[in-house]
């Protein structure tokens, strides 16, 4: 949606993570035909010239390819047409003249590829002969060739931009994230992308607002001015006027108080008013999240997603690589418990910047099945951990188990492991407890046989919803049907938690709704034993656990697990929320 008011431009998206951000946009991908300018070293000048001379030649093979496809088919007017492609990107106006352009410009080479694609584009306009002014599109065709690959060999991390950012991009993908750097980026603004697809997952543990599902038709007026950026609303300002900029200044400001002010409950236990201990512990991706654990209090790490300690190198770590890094966090956390999930890699993270081949990622090879699959990374992972465990009280966790076999096959190779290293005289923790995320509703059905075979269950809700559901957890379009609040979730839930206490061991939540107050009731009410939650917001659920009674909150879960659909039971965790904390103020933070 988008309104205007003279100057200020109003764009609506959906909220996916809250605060609010005020600062100068940059575009991460590209929109339309826009590309960066920059001035090129001159020493460098000569790989800027071989860079454009490669992006031809790519698109030359590119087009034979297609030429060869259009020949097979007989589609004979495609393939002249492409030959006359062909011809033009060896003019030597497509060639000579732009690389000498690079080189007395020293400017990048899209930069000076688009800007002579624009001079012919106003000569062909001045042609009065229509059949001449239509060739244009030839050229237009070919320079999106072109610049698809000169933009590819440009493309800027997010580790290294401009401070007090606000990244536009169509999308991200969770390893962009991965390596934002929260100090520098005021917000994420994206076309696509849903609430609990990694991405957003890793922007919230950074605590950066993100807004996505926007539409970028009026975003060139953004290019110079300051942007706004309302991660509970959903709203983005566009050269606000003066009184809409002091009013989210104001905003930004009491939010950031209404935060401090909740950390003085970090000194305090996660505890009922009636007395009931529930355990709140964290999920991290980095270690640096660590700080804030300590901070606010945490009783561990509920989940530590390991494959984001990877996520953006080009290789798979080795043994040794990932022993330092686990040792590192495993020495961080001062006797407590950390969880170490292995690699949860497919889905919508993908190592080594590789997008899987795969027609349905997420009902692919993910996760645990690639693990047994890909049996030396899964060794090599296993033995880093075990190693690791002698330095602290370490816990191992396996990811997307849908069937017992995948569990015990797992288990046989971490005992297996954990006795090789015991026998060579590696220091090692003598037990390690095991446990299994229940994420796909086949495990929540089996719960009573995990359940057996484990020291502990952990509920991957983000998961747990997008395949109960049958709704992609990234896809924005569909966000009305990723609901938590489906009775089928809340009974999958009440399943495994009956379960696990029948058995004797604990049960956690880490998904998002975890870190969603409104839930905090419902989940103690079930039964749930731990919350999961980004460091940043333990001292939000930590306040909703101290706001409630463990009595009321079974009465409420009886009263969830009564009612038939998602909006029923997301308005009465709504209304029951307002009623202890009237101002809905900490929800917002
Ligand atoms: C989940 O699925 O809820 C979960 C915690 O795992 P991830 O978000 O990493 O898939
Ligand atoms: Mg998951």
């Amino acid at each position: 949606m988008i309104s205007v008011k003279g100057q200020e431009i109003l764009l609506k998206g959906t909220p996916i993570c809250r605060g609010i951000a005020i600062g100068k946009p940059f575009f991460f991908t590209f929109i339309d035909d826009s590309v960066p300018e920059f001035s090129i070293a001159p020493s460098d000048v000569e790989n800027e010239v071989l860079r454009y001379q490669r992006a031809i030649a790519h698109s030359r093979e590119d087009i034979r390819t297609l030429q060869k496809k259009l020949e097979n088919e007989r589609i004979l007017e495609g393939v002249a047409i492409l030959d006359a492609h062909l011809q033009m990107m060896q003019d030597p106006l497509l060639t000579r003249q732009i690389e000498t352009e690079i080189r007395t410009t020293r400017k990048n080479a899209e930069y000076v590829f688009l800007n002579i694609v624009k001079q012919y584009q106003q000569k062909f306009n001045s042609i009065a002969d229509p059949f001449f002014r239509e060739r244009f599109k030839d050229i237009q065709d070919i320079s999106r060739r072109v610049l698809g690959y000169l933009r590819e060999s440009v493309r800027v991390s997010l580790a290294d931009i401009p401070p007090n950012s606000i990244i536009f991009a169509d999308d991200l993908t969770a390893s962009d994230t991965a390596e934002a750097n929260s100090g520098q980026i005021g917000a994420f603004v994206t076309q696509v992308g849903g609430a609990t697809s990694h991405a957003a997952i890793v922007a919230k543990a950074k605590g950066i607002p993100y807004v996505s599902s926007v539409n970028f038709e009026k975003i060139e007026a953004a290019r110079n001015g300051l942007v706004i950026v309302d991660g509970r609303t959903g709203e983005i300002f566009i050269n606000p006027c003066p009184a809409t900029a002091a009013k989210y200044e104001k905003l930004r400001e009491q939010l950031q108080c209404q935060y401090q002010e909740l950390h003085h409950v970090g000194k305090l236990q996660a505890e009922t008013y009636d007395g009931y201990r529930a355990q709140l512990s964290a999920n991290i991706e980095m270690s640096g999240e660590l700080d804030m654990l300590h901070q606010f209090g945490g009783s561990g790490v509920g989940l530590f997603r390991s494959e984001y300690a990877f996520m953006t190198k080009d290789r798979f770590p080795s043994e040794e690589e990932q022993f330092e890094i686990y040792c590192e966090l495993v020495q961080k956390m001062q006797g407590l418990p950390i969880v170490i999930r292995t690699f949860d890699i497919g889905g919508d993270k993908h190592f080594m910047n590789h997008q899987s081949q795969e027609g349905n990622p997420f009902l692919g090879c993910r996760a645990i099945r690639f693990l047994l699959k890909e049996i030396e990374i899964f060794k090599t992972q296993l033995r880093a951990i075990v190693r690791a465990s002698a330095y602290g009280d370490v816990r191992v966790m396996f990811p997307m188990v849908s069937a017992l076999s995948e569990l015990k096959e797992a288990k046989a190779i971490l005992a297996e492991i954990h006795q090789e290293l015991i026998d060579k005289g590696v220091k090692v923790a003598p037990q390690i407890p095991i446990g299994c995320m229940i994420e796909v509703p086949s495990a929540a059905i089996i719960a009573d046989l995990l359940a057996k075979e484990c020291d502990f269950l952990s509920i991957g809700t983000n998961d747990l919803v997008q395949y109960s559901l049958a709704v992609d957890r990234g896809n924005h379009a569909l966000s009305n049907i990723y609901n938590p609040t489906h009775p089928s979730v809340i009974r999958l839930i009440k399943l495994v938690v009956s379960e696990a206490n029948h058995h004797g061991i604990p049960v956690a939540i880490c998904g998002e709704v975890a870190a969603d107050p409104r839930f905090t009731p419902l989940l103690l009410g079930l039964g749930v034993h731990e919350l999961s939650v980004a460091s940043r917001y333990i001292p939000i659920v930590k306040n909703a656990i101290r706001n409630t009674s463990i009595v009321a909150a079974s009465k409420l879960a009886e009263k969830a697990l009564e009612l038939s659909s998602a909006a029923e039971v997301e308005q009465l965790l709504t209304s029951e929320y307002r009623l202890n904390v009237p101002e809905d103020c900490f929800y917002n933070c």
